[in-house]
């Protein structure tokens, strides 16, 4: 068959095998409208259905978590973790809980981290899990029964070399930690490299914290010095104000931009003086309020329940929260305000469609697979610590993450070059070169 009716026909059975999941078919959909040239130069792959087989989970579990709130009734959730593929390593990938969660982002997510984790050079394999549950106004009380319950069911199926959740939406350390106590005392083990993203006093990684922001902004930063742009004196919108976006923030200012706009579900603000990160700080991560917030303490500070935040002019845009969150509009209105470089702190953040429009505009574009891998690296290297019971300063620790994240950029570039003839394709790059590491892991391990 020809490679194009073969990638046709592996989109069309995802579709008919997968319905309603519009979110993993549109992750399935970037990836195999990127590797046309790599099956070209490969047909073995195809003989060994290796693209039917890395569409298909290794693993998909989905199972009630009851618990009881703080009124005294039951409350009833579903948990999930798809275990994606385990070619590179054991399955690696965050744990969401937002009420939006369902099988289909699930998915998407995993199929997402596949490659990214490839991508990365660390061996780590793919896959995502999170739950239906909504953490917004419950008491630390209840986050800790949720966060119980729900590992009371996982824990068989994780591991140090099995299965690694970290945190994504809605999970930071404060959840990290009830998890990491439910799985030790079920199972009676200090397995300390079973869970990623724990606070740096017992097993975590210094700059974990940090390192999906500073490692967008690092990725951005390459991107722009292609074209001999930096970010002194840049105008930058990030979306988002939760982990990714608070220290996209705080990268940003330290290497001399001034970030103007950030957002929550409720609204975006502007603070034309530059977001003060101080004030986000408390009021995200010790108040965890809303961003308006910000703007009732500070004068200069507005706040918007409508519109969009990417209508705040700027010449990098680091879109941080959720997917499908920049349309095509929002890309537009990019493109017309002069941006030079969008890079994607959050998974699939930007539609296809706006994606079209960056590619038209010839906009510098980091998809999340690349541009966000650097907190997924950083858990590897926590995984590293915490396997040679060692703990690195956070210097070592974000210079690994820097380098990894340049190395990323690099080898973006080059497949791009190699595989297609403009090597500011990211999208083809990043796709690629991480399909094409994991493609030889499934060939040399035979049909499993
Ligand atoms: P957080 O929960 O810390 O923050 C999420 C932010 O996005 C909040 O400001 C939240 O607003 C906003 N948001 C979430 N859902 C929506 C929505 N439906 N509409 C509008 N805004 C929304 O999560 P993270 O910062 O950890 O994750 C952000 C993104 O980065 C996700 O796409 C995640 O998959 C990705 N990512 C995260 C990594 C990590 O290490 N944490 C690693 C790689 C990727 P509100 O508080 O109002 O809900």
């Amino acid at each position: 068959m020809d490679v194009s009716a073969h990638i046709e026909a592996v989109y069309e059975d995802i579709r008919r095998r997968n319905p309603g999941e519009g979110e993993f078919h549109q992750a399935a959909h970037e990836v195999l409208h990127a590797i046309g040239p790599v099956l070209r130069a490969h047909p073995e792959y195809s003989r060994a259905r290796i693209v039917e087989r890395l569409c298909e989970p290794e693993r998909q579990l989905i199972f009630r978590v009851a618990w009881v709130d703080d009124q005294g009734t039951v409350q009833v959730n579903r948990g999930f973790r798809v275990e994606f593929n385990s070619a590179l390593g054991p399955y690696k990938g965050g744990l969401r809980f937002h009420p939006s969660v369902n099988l289909g982002i699930v998915k998407f997510l995993g199929f997402e981290q596949i490659f990214k984790n490839a991508l990365t050079g660390m061996a780590i394999g793919g896959g995502k899990g999170g739950a239906d549950f909504d953490p917004k106004g419950r008491s630390d009380g209840e986050i800790m029964r949720f966060c119980q319950a729900f590992m009371t069911e996982l824990y068989r199926h994780l591991g140090e070399h099995t299965d690694v959740p970290a945190g994504d939406i809605g999970v930071g350390g404060r959840e990290i930690g009830y998890l990491f106590g439910q799985y030790k005392r079920i199972t009676n083990r200090y397995e300390a490299g079973v869970l990623t993203g724990k606070p740096v006093g017992w097993g975590g990684s210094h700059a974990r914290t940090e390192a999906t922001g500073y490692g967008a902004v690092y990725f951005a930063q390459e991107m722009l010095a292609t074209r001999g742009h930096d970010f002194d004196g840049r105008r930058v919108v990030v979306s988002g104000s939760g982990n990714v976006a608070v220290y996209a923030v705080e990268k940003v200012h330290a290497l001399g931009g001034r970030v103007v706009a950030c957002s929550d579900s409720s609204g975006y603000l502007v603070d034309e003086d530059g977001i003060d990160l101080d004030l986000l700080k408390e009021v995200k991560e010790v108040r965890r309020a809303r961003i308006s917030a910000y703007a009732e303490a500070k004068p200069t500070a507005r706040f918007s329940a409508r519109g969009s935040v990417f209508d705040v002019p700027c010449e990098i845009a680091l879109p941080c929260a959720t997917q499908n969150e920049l349309t095509r509009q929002d890309a537009v209105a990019l493109v017309k305000n002069g941006v030079l470089a969008v890079a994607e702190g959050a998974n699939m953040p930007c539609t296809p469609e706006a994606v079209e429009v960056f590619r038209g505009a010839r906009t510098l574009f980091g998809p999340g697979k690349a541009a966000n891998a650097g907190g997924v690296a950083t858990s590897a290297l926590e995984m590293q610590q915490n396997a040679s019971r060692d703990s690195w300063t956070f210097e070592r620790t974000e210079d690994r993450l820097a380098t990894i994240m340049r190395q990323v950029h690099a080898q973006c570039r080059a497949t791009a070059e190699t595989y297609g003839d403009d090597a500011d394709d990211y999208v083809l790059g990043a796709n690629t070169a991480g399909f094409l590491r994991v493609a030889e892991a499934m060939m040399a391990q035979g049909v499993v």
